[in-house]
């Protein structure tokens, strides 16, 4: 990772599965993707580990290339970063799916993923509110989740804005915990609201005695700050029991719904009828 003159970031490696000749192709049709209508989200349930009701969504990006097809977000999310698309595109997404929220039936929240980027704009905690006003979404239901990654490039800048979004009444999850510059620090420094264990401390939690350790110990840290967690990536019913007993509030994985176009049929929303 690096930050370059133009206070833009980039997390690129050519190792990272995408070679550079790739990349010209990428960057060139990221430009105008958003205005050739080709990104749609997708959501995925997150449950209450204790009983599974449906807490909520996390909206994820999807991008349909007219040749190259889907085209994998890990992939072009960095790209578009390095780029400084992604601040478009991050409006897009936003605005997206706080108006399909605002549609649902049941008032749950809607969890979207915001780039260090848009993290380090002085105006997004203000197109935040601007959103929120436009497609009548209360704050309370949207949760911005943000890598720990993206906030210490410009930690001062950082604190501002997620102090600016805490006063909106938006929630703020910290992404991934556990993985990249993690530090313990973050968790006092910054007003968060939840925890999101990476998925790779989900991965064989009940089997791994080194990772139930770390999981236990990152449970412990939330239920002693008041945050509560939420485990990403369980797969596996063991996971599940492993995590429940380990006291753990949320979860979010395959086993519960793989990140899908809502259907209200499937989902219990129900989208409001046009007037
Ligand atoms: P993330 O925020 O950590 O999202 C979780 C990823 O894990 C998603 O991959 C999701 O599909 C996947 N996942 C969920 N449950 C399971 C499971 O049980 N097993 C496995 N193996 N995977 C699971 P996805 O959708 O490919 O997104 C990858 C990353 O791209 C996201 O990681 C996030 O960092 C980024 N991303 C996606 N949408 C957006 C967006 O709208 N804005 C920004 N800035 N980043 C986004
Ligand atoms: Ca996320
Ligand atoms: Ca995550
Ligand atoms: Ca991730």
């Amino acid at each position: 990772a690096k930050a370059d003159g133009r206070g833009t970031y980039g997390v690129f490696e050519p190792e990272m599965g995408i070679a550079v000749r790739e990349r010209h192709g990428v960057e060139r049709d990221l430009e105008c993707a958003l205005a050739r209508d080709e990104f749609h989200l997708v959501y995925q349930k997150q449950v209450a580990a204790d009983g599974g009701a449906l807490l909520g969504f996390e909206a994820l990006l999807r991008w349909t290339h007219p040749e190259r097809g889907r085209v994998p977000p890990d992939l072009f999310i960095p790209v578009a970063e390095e780029r400084g698309t992604i601040s478009a595109i991050g409006m897009w997404v936003l605005r997206t799916a706080c108006r399909e929220a605002a549609g649902w039936e049941a008032p749950l929240r809607v969890a979207v993923n915001v780039s260090a980027v848009q993290v380090h704009d002085p105006a997004f905690a203000a197109q935040v509110l601007a959103v929120l006003l436009e497609t009548g979404l209360p704050a309370a239901r949207l949760e911005l989740e943000i890598t720990e990654t993206a906030l210490i490039r410009n930690f001062d800048r950082a604190v501002a804005t997620l102090r600016q979004l805490k006063t909106l009444g938006v929630g703020i999850a910290m992404d991934d915990f556990g993985t990249g510059y993690s530090s313990l620090a973050n968790l006092r420094a910054f007003p968060f609201d939840r925890i999101k264990i990476d998925q790779s401390f989900v991965r064989n939690v009940d089997t791994n005695a080194q990772t139930a350790a770390i999981v236990r110990a990152v449970l412990g840290l939330g239920s002693g700050l008041g945050l509560p967690v939420v485990a990403e990536g369980v797969e596996t019913p063991e996971e599940l029991a492993f995590l429940k007993a380990a006291g753990c509030a949320e979860v979010q994985g395959y086993l519960f719904g793989r990140p899908a176009p809502l259907n209200p049929h499937e989902t219990g929303i129900v989208p409001k009828a046009d007037p």
